[in-house]
């Protein structure tokens, strides 16, 4: 009878084992890296240099309407303050 209830304590701990090693493996399977950097970047051209730059970090031109994209603010307001050549 001793061995009855022995193995009854240790089929209890094995399921309790398996149970939290499934839990633990969902976990950790589950946490994934995210591929952000993977994503292609669509690439734009500085109106005022021709420089070539991810669109992020353009700047476009929020004055005007052509939708222009420049590579830093210094350049916009150059091509918008000096369209034509001094
Ligand atoms: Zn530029």
């Amino acid at each position: 009878m001793k061995y009855l209830l022995v193995m009854l304590v240790v089929a209890i701990a094995i399921g309790i084992w398996r149970g939290k090693r499934r839990v633990h493996g969902a976990s950790s399977t589950s946490a994934r890296p995210s591929t952000a950097l993977n994503k292609p970047q669509s690439m734009v051209e500085c109106a005022y240099c021709g420089l070539h730059l991810p669109q992020a970090d353009a700047v476009t031109d929020a004055q005007g309407t052509q939708g222009r994209f420049y590579c830093s603010a210094e350049h916009r307001s150059l091509a918008t303050q000096d369209p034509t050549g001094r």
